[in-house]
């Protein structure tokens, strides 16, 4: 286990700049996520993190030793790509032995670190079966122990779950989870799916255009939107925006709620909402319409549980509103947060 730290970091293509000055520490132990759009940058930054491409500028350190430079074979760090390039001919068993025979490790070496490794991962019963023989998850479970018999300092991990099916990949997650909190070894996780990044990460680190956009916790992320496309990149349906000027107003679609469902004498924002068209999702319904009263006619969502007896009507104005703790505000010209408050940004900032 290491700490790793990428020092202003950036990757310039002949006239494309991928990585542009990305500066993050991941702790020790920690699973961090890099999540963005297509493009935006996040292999590119993993694939320097492993050693496969060159940083134009800046260093990675990998506990305390600076690996810029590094082989990525001198890194000691494990990969798992979305392709888990297992032997088809061989059994599990010896998939995981590979890296282990490579480096001419002796015969009881090798079956002690296999059967410890496919322990972590629950494959003990799974050591005869060849890979076409398995699920994707045990496929996949079969490539994070494979690395794993090598004692990594840090594991890279480039959407290895997307690839399968939405079913499997649900429980895959949670494997994944329960694994890393048994081995606690640190981890960066890509993807571009921000289901995942919420339910895998400690911290996200949120990108668009080879920039970081923000560091938090999932939480600090989702409440806390730094700008205004963390608030709409985070959360389906995304955030409402309501620009005002030279302020935008953001709510969650979960926040806006009929003003009759709050207690009376509530801090709430009122907001006149006509609703023209509503979706059943079972536990909720999202009611899409637009905002007007003395607001700019924008479109909104608002997602209402199953549970809250409420009967839109189609067409009409209705009185809606958002409880003021959970209303957010955003500089339009810049797109950046307005405080909340001083604590939460502080918060914000020293991630950053
Ligand atoms: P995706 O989710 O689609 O994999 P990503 O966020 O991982 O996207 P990168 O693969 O890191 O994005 O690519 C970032 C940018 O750099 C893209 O615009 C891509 O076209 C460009 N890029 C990546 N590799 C190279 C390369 N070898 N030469 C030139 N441009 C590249």
């Amino acid at each position: 286990m290491a700490q790793l730290e990428i020092r202003q970091v950036s990757k310039v293509f002949t006239d494309h700049t991928a990585v542009s000055n990305v500066s993050l520490t991941v702790n020790d132990g920690e699973f961090l996520v890099l999540l963005g759009p297509s493009g935006c940058g996040k292999s590119t930054l993993l694939r320097m993190i492993a050693g496969l491409e060159l940083p134009t500028y800046g260093d990675i350190v990998i506990g305390g030793r600076l690996a810029t430079r590094l082989q990525p074979k001198d890194r000691n760090i494990a990969m798992v790509f979305q392709n888990y390039a297992l032997y088809p001919h061989l059994t599990v068993y010896e998939n995981i032995a590979f890296p282990l025979r490579v480096r001419g490790a002796n015969t009881k070496n090798v079956d002690e670190k296999v059967r410890w490794a496919a322990g972590l991962v629950g494959l003990d019963s799974l050591l005869k079966r060849k890979p076409r023989q398995m699920s994707g998850g045990e496929r996949q479970r079969t490539a994070l122990a494979r690395s794993l018999v090598r004692d990594p300092d840090v594991f890279l991990l480039d959407e290895p779950l997307s690839n399968l099916d939405a079913k499997l990949r649900h429980s895959a997650r949670e494997e994944l989870r329960q694994f890393q909190d048994r081995v606690g070894v640190t981890s960066v996780y890509v993807t571009h799916d921000q289901v995942e990044a919420m339910g895998l990460g400690d911290r996200i680190v949120v990108m668009q255009g080879g920039t970081v956009r923000q560091i938090g916790t999932p939480e600090e992320i989702y409440q806390y939107p730094a700008d205004t496309f963390v608030a709409t990149f985070m959360g389906s349906p995304p955030m409402n925006l309501i620009q005002q000027d030279d302020i935008t107003l953001g709510f969650r679609p979960e926040n806006f709620l009929p003003e009759s469902n709050y207690p009376s004498g509530s801090d709430v924002t009122r907001i006149a909402f006509r609703v023209y068209r509503v979706e059943y999702l079972g536990g909720d319904r999202l009611l899409y319409g637009h905002v007007c009263g003395g607001l700019p006619e924008t479109p909104a969502i608002a997602r209402i549980p199953s549970s809250v007896s409420y009967s839109p009507v189609v067409g009409s104005e209705t009185p809606f509103a958002v409880a003021t703790a959970d209303l957010r505000r955003f500089e339009t010209s810049s797109g950046r947060a307005l405080p909340v408050d001083g604590i939460v940004v502080e918060r914000r900032l020293a991630h950053g």
